[in-house]
């Protein structure tokens, strides 16, 4: 899955949480596209092929669950955003991904408050909403010297 890591720990229950299933990520499960913003074609209430998941599937872990320093109530369900860890043009960043919500403003003040410490230093945030339907994302980028910003932009054929 795009954005995907593999932590040290993953300390936190997934719970009734499946939004690392219901269209925040790409992938490619059993040849068939997860796109950003459909869910997987294998989802039901629950995962329907779940005994027989992808490897990628069961080795899948947002950063919500693998950092504890990231508050409860930002649980990906509830905040409709997933959040992960990736390394893009040589530098870690938080990847930020939601999924055609507005970004709430207190983790948007709970990010920037993080960023500011440095305990991460760059930040992606892959912005769903507020486009044309043809145009998936936005990349906004928070890096040590800069606001937020405005990177790039996905159109979807
Ligand atoms: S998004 Fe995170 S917490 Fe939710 S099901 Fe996936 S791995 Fe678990
Ligand atoms: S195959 Fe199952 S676990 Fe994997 S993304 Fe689809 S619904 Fe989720």
């Amino acid at each position: 899955m795009i954005g995907a890591k593999l932590p040290l720990t993953a300390s936190r229950p997934c719970g009734t949480c499946n939004a690392c299933c219901v269209g925040f990520l790409t992938a490619n499960i059993y040849g068939t596209p997860m796109i950003s913003g459909r869910p997987c074609k294998f989802l039901d209430k629950n995962c329907s092929i779940y005994n027989f998941r992808p490897q990628l599937c069961k080795d899948y872990i947002c950063e919500w669950k693998s950092n504890p320093a990231i508050p409860d109530r930002f649980k990906p369900n509830n905040s409709n955003v997933i959040m992960h860890i990736r390394v893009k043009e040589g530098y870690d960043y938080l990847q930020v991904l939601d999924r055609n919500k507005e970004l709430h403003k207190e983790l948007y003040d709970w990010i920037y408050r993080y960023h500011l410490q440095g305990i991460y230093e760059n930040v992606i945030y892959n912005h769903y909403s507020n486009f044309p339907s043809n145009y998936l994302g936005n990349q906004i980028v928070l890096t040590k010297n800069e606001k937020f910003r405005i990177i790039a932009t996905e159109k979807v054929n």
